[in-house]
């Protein structure tokens, strides 16, 4: 479904955090190989953090999990990213959901060439639009000295 400005907007202001799920509680998936048939997975809690080279964790804010779909998906690449075609990342269109391909397929996604654009278009928007909600509260600001001005005698 396209996705308008206006509801990209409103997205935005409210942000990935309250729709995160982070702290679970995560679906399970059963591996279905040969090889470890019966052997269960799921996601986890510290995934949504990312280790730095100086042992710093970050919070993935890009990071979706759905309830409701019981998979992963890319806050920023579903709100930025020009198609959902085929061949497109799977936490772009269908929802990730193979817990046990999750390294290297979290790193590998945000480091990717679709991703990172997006992500700086998301971020760049979150600007936009906190720097005019600054803006908005400075005019009104004024206008309020204004009006106060004009209304003393
Ligand atoms: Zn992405």
């Amino acid at each position: 479904m396209p996705m308008t400005d206006a509801a990209r907007i409103e997205i935005v202001t409210r942000g990935s955090a309250v729709i995160q799920n982070k702290s679970g509680a995560f679906a399970t998936t059963v591996r279905a190989s040969d090889k470890a048939k019966g052997c269960t997975r799921s996601l986890t809690t510290d995934w949504f953090y990312r280790r730095l080279d100086n042992g710093e964790r970050v919070l993935r804010s890009w990071m979706i999990y759905s309830r409701a779909h019981e998979c992963l998906y890319c806050f920023c690449c579903r709100l930025f990213a020009k198609d959902c075609e085929q061949g497109a990342s799977s936490f772009i269109n269908t929802g990730f959901r193979t817990w046990w391909k999750l390294s290297p397929k979290i790193g590998d996604h945000e480091s990717s060439p679709e991703h990172l654009p997006c992500f700086e278009k998301w971020k760049d928007l979150e600007i936009r639009l906190n720097q005019n909600a600054t803006l908005d509260a400075l005019l009104q600001q004024k206008v309020k000295a204004e009006i106060s001005r004009w209304t003393k005698f």
